[in-house]
């Protein structure tokens, strides 16, 4: 296939294009570098440009022929979009609505689209599945269901072929620690408390010890970013045609923050220092997939089951520096 793979210099994006590389797939990356990495990827599969830029889509999709989209590029912090929604809206939202706009004028058949945990809310019962009720309590999870449910009319009206993939919390690194996640400010937990635990913080807050949760700390469901990456690629290679099918992508496993925190002191030896902050508005208490359909639909496996294995790929690619 010839895909066109937006925000594909950022951390997910990456992996997935790599993958898709090494599949034989061709691959053109757009990415206008806001907060992904040229050295994510090779100079020659980068075409830095903005979604807001039509005229630049129109040439790319014509002279390259690309046939399948994967849609990445976005703003993905929870807590920035409650405190800068603006953005959200027009990143996750305008500018999907663009791209989607475009890829329906060049007739391309197929398209992926990066969603998330948050579309639903708060848990009505867990492990979630994708029949769950539709709830986003941040505008984070808003402007992704909403994209989706864009998809779907564009699916059943124009006979789009689309995938959405739930995310739940993308972790880790590659094994051979070349490629790791690197976002500037970093948000995420494992990142910051690697950080704590290689003396670049001086500590970790805990957003939020009045959980009701076993440990009184948030609970998501940490999956690896190859695993990720590998449920794109089969996600566009077994794709329904003429419809929208969703899918959770997470491990099925729950970790509560301090569980994350025990396991990166366990992995580097070192003792984290730990502050018990106020909760951080938007976060649910619990995430965790069920990945079941992902599974039995589409043969995927995770390669990393379990926090112990994620957080030591991270590790060895944070402490190269
Ligand atoms: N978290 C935390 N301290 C931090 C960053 C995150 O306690 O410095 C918590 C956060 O409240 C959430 C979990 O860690 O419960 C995972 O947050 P992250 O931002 O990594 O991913 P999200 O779940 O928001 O996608």
């Amino acid at each position: 296939m010839r895909i066109l793979v937006t925000g594909g210099a950022g951390y997910i994006g990456g992996f997935t294009a790599r993958r898709l590389t090494a599949k034989g797939h061709t691959v053109l990356v757009y990415d206008n570098l806001t907060a992904g990495h040229r050295t994510n990827i090779p100079a020659d599969q980068l075409v830095v440009g903005d979604l807001k830029d039509i005229d630049h889509l129109d040439h790319l999709l014509v002279v390259h022929r690309i046939d399948s989209v994967l849609h990445f590029a976005a703003s993905a912090s929870v807590g920035e979009s409650v405190t800068h929604p603006a953005k959200y809206y027009q990143n996750n939202l305008l500018n999907s609505l663009n791209l989607l706009e475009r890829v329906r004028r060049h007739a391309i058949p197929r398209f992926v689209f990066s969603s998330t945990a948050a579309v639903y809310g708060t848990p009505e019962t867990i492990p979630l599945t994708e029949d769950h009720p539709l709830k986003p309590v941040n505008p984070y999870g808003q402007t992704k269901l909403a994209f989706e449910a864009m998809l779907a009319d564009y699916s059943a009206a124009y006979g789009l072929s689309a995938t959405a993939l739930r995310y739940f919390n993308a972790a880790g690194a590659s094994v051979d620690a070349a490629f790791g996640e690197a976002h500037d400010p970093e948000t995420h937990l494992i990142p910051l408390v690697l950080f704590a635990a290689l003396g670049k913080r001086p500590k970790i807050d805990i957003f939020g010890t009045d959980y009701e949760t076993p440990d009184g700390t948030c609970i998501r469901d940490y999956v690896h970013v190859e695993d990720l990456a590998e449920a794109h690629v089969l996600a566009l290679e077994q794709q329904p045609a003429g419809k929208l099918v969703t899918y959770n992508v997470g491990s099925g496993t729950g970790n509560s923050v301090r569980e994350v925190i025990r396991t990166c002191e366990e992995i580097s030896g070192k003792t984290i220092v730990v502050n018990e902050a106020p909760r951080r508005a938007g976060d649910p208490s619990v995430l965790v997939a069920s990945a079941d359909k992902l599974k039995r639909e589409l043969g995927w496996s995770p390669k990393f089951p379990d926090l112990r294995s994620i957080v030591e790929t991270a590790w060895d690619w944070h402490r190269k520096g």
